[in-house]
């Protein structure tokens, strides 16, 4: 006899004992990994082992490849009856980085991962509105609304199966979710995977898919939820319910709920931020003689009162009676202010008498023929403020 026939220790390689299930495996690989990969380790031994590992890990995650290692085989080697046809080349070359990258980072779900993908997904985010009007959105609110979302199914519970029923492997891919085909070209043999059409890549079909949910896992339902608004929301923001949205396919973890605000116009406020403005009309006699007027603010009615004289454009400022300032804390942090804008309105239909009074009053104050060039009475000519602004 000539050389001996080696047979690698693939359960060494990776320290774990013979009996070791798929779990342990994926651990101590995992674990190898983390020191030996070529990103962490670029010393040429380190790299070395780590393609022993990587293919002992590809060995014995094989059901096929760790039956022949059991039976004391080389599925690698070049051991057996032929000889083996590959000769001296390294058994290890046959494993591609991608595979080695899909197994060190889970490669569950993703699109190019290897093994089949899991029936399990998680749901979507959902969004509804919630109109409100500007008191609610200064007090807050909580109301129950109803949404309309997919649920976990109560018969199978999410898995899908009829009951008394269970997945079976798929026998067109033996559970491995894709299938490979081989094509030669001038290069050498290419092999391509893609899922398996039959279980769709999940490596497993359902033969008794559960009548309620066809196999989904899942089921469009209607319920109520209590959501509570905070003060001082604004139209467009989002409060968010965890885990209320969509139940995800296979009864996977649902996702958010998200629950948008529409700020309804408001008949006298016009809100900026946490500010509020409102306009008073205010009769040209009421102006000139000064008043109190009944002003309503959202924490009821207040007196505001006008000297006498007030003028068309002026502001007054009422502070903190605008909106709960909300800042991202959730947190209300004093309130805004607001602003009341003031409009002089000039009479438009005079009757005789009317007429008459005015007439008098504008001669007591000789303004019957204004001076446009000079100025009245008062000195000041009328196109003063004009000139002023413009001369900025
Ligand atoms: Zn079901
Ligand atoms: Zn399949």
């Amino acid at each position: 006899m000539g050389n001996a026939h080696v047979v690698r220790d693939y359960y060494g390689i990776l320290g774990v004992d013979s009996d070791a299930g798929p779990d342990e495996i994926k651990r101590a690989y995992r674990r190898l990994a983390r020191e030996l990969h070529p990103d962490v380790n670029p010393d040429a031994a380190a790299q070395e082992r780590f393609r022993e590992v990587s293919a002992a890990y590809e060995v014995l995650t094989d059901p096929e490849k760790r039956r022949i290692v059991d039976l004391g085989g080389d599925p690698l080697g070049n051991g057996g009856g032929g000889g083996g046809g590959a000769g001296g080349a390294d058994p290890f070359s046959a494993f591609g980085f991608g595979d080695i990258m899909d197994a060190f980072f889970g490669g569950q779900g993703g699109g190019r991962g290897r093994g089949p993908r899991s029936r399990i997904q998680p749901g979507a985010d959902a969004l509804i509105r919630m109109q409100l009007t500007l008191e609610e959105c200064a007090t807050g609110v909580t109301r129950d609304l109803t949404v309309d979302t997919a649920a976990l199914c109560s018969e199978c519970t999410g898995s899908g199966c009829a009951p008394g029923s269970t997945p079976t492997m798929c026998d067109i891919c033996n559970g491995r979710g894709e299938v490979q085909s081989v094509q030669r070209s001038f290069l050498g043999q290419v092999v391509t995977s893609r899922p398996c059409p039959n279980c769709r890549g999940f490596g497993e079909v359902i033969p008794e898919p559960c009548r309620q949910c066809g196999g989904d896992g899942r089921v469009r339902s209607r319920r109520t939820v209590s959501v509570r608004i905070p003060a001082g929301v604004a139209d467009g923001m989002r409060v968010r319910l965890a885990g209320q949205g969509e139940v995800g396919p296979g009864g996977g973890p649902a996702g958010d709920l998200y629950v948008e605000v529409e700020e309804e116009p408001h008949e006298l406020f016009t809100r900026d931020g946490a500010d509020l403005h409102c306009t008073v009309q205010l009769p040209m006699t009421a102006a000139a003689l000064g008043t109190t007027l009944p002003l309503p603010t959202l924490d009821g009615t207040e007196e505001l009162h006008l000297d006498a004289g007030t003028q068309a454009g002026t502001v007054r400022t009422l502070r903190g009676k605008g909106m709960p300032r909300l800042r991202s804390t959730g947190r209300v942090d004093g309130h805004g202010d607001l602003m009341v804008h003031v409009d002089v309105a000039v009479p438009t239909k005079l009757d005789a008498k009317q007429t008459e009074l005015l007439r008098q009053l504008a001669e007591l104050r000789g303004e019957e023929q204004p001076d446009l060039a000079g100025g009245n009475r008062n000195g000041h000519g009328i196109f003063s403020r004009l000139r002023d602004s413009f001369g900025r």
